[in-house]
């Protein structure tokens, strides 16, 4: 198991140092744009600055949407009497790395939900706060931020897919019911092609109905599904 001891650690949570690759920052400088550009609209008759200073507070919540998942999953894993090696955070989504693989099935699954936990319980707040906070202000903008941010990862997480909450779950729920690990991973692996499948299909429609953004859209998520059950994406 590598130790990342090169990749510098940004905080410490349950005892697990956070590290971040450079890449991380350039998603987080990319992000913060986004929801300056965003701002304008949700937000609308406000100065430059005071844009970029909101988009920058967005951002911090956004770090929380997606950081707070990944740190999460060591309070599941601490739970379970599971050791946490490290949260990486780079380019592409944190990974919740662990020392130990060879962990019972009940181990696995509950590292697995302490992410998913943290979204859903984070998109009920959510739906809360945009009860109360009215639209076009700066506090509702950050409130949709966290909602939408949550619901994204809430939903995302269902995907029966290797590197994701979702298929970990299902493999080992496959293996307490009877599987042995190399079928538990084939079916998952099914699962993924089904997925894929539908997707494509979804695509072919909605490109058809000239929703050309969405068939796109679908068309790279099953590139990504595919590159993960390919193992190139890790
Ligand atoms: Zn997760």
């Amino acid at each position: 198991m590598k130790t990342y001891e090169n990749i510098p650690t940004i905080l410490t949570f349950n005892g697990v140092p956070v590290k971040a690759r450079r890449g991380f920052w350039l998603v987080v400088a990319l992000v913060w744009v986004i929801l300056t550009a965003i701002g304008t609209w949700r937000w609308p008759g406000q100065s430059v600055l005071a844009y970029v200073l909101v988009g920058g507070v967005g951002t911090l919540v956004g770090m929380m949407v997606d950081v707070g998942h990944a740190c999460a999953h060591t309070i599941g894993a601490k739970m379970a009497h599971a050791p946490t090696a490290v949260v990486l955070l780079g380019a592409d989504m944190p990974r919740t790395l662990y020392p130990d693989e060879k962990m019972r099935p009940s181990q696995h699954i509950a590292r697995s939900l302490g992410g998913p936990i943290y979204s859903w319980i984070g998109f009920g707040i959510g739906l809360l706060l945009l009860r109360v906070i009215p639209p076009q202000t700066a506090w509702r903008y950050l409130a949709e931020i966290w909602t939408f941010g949550n619901a994204f990862i809430g939903l995302a997480i269902f995907a029966p897919v290797p590197l994701v909450d979702g298929g970990v779950i299902i493999k080992w729920l496959l293996v307490i019911g009877g599987q042995d690990e190399g079928q538990a991973d084939r079916i998952v692996h099914w699962m993924d092609i089904v997925l894929i499948v539908m997707l494509l299909i979804g695509a072919g429609v909605t490109a058809l109905s000239d929703l050309w953004v969405a068939a796109v859209g679908l068309v790279l998520v099953a590139i990504l599904i595919g590159l993960i059950v390919l193992e190139v994406i890790r």
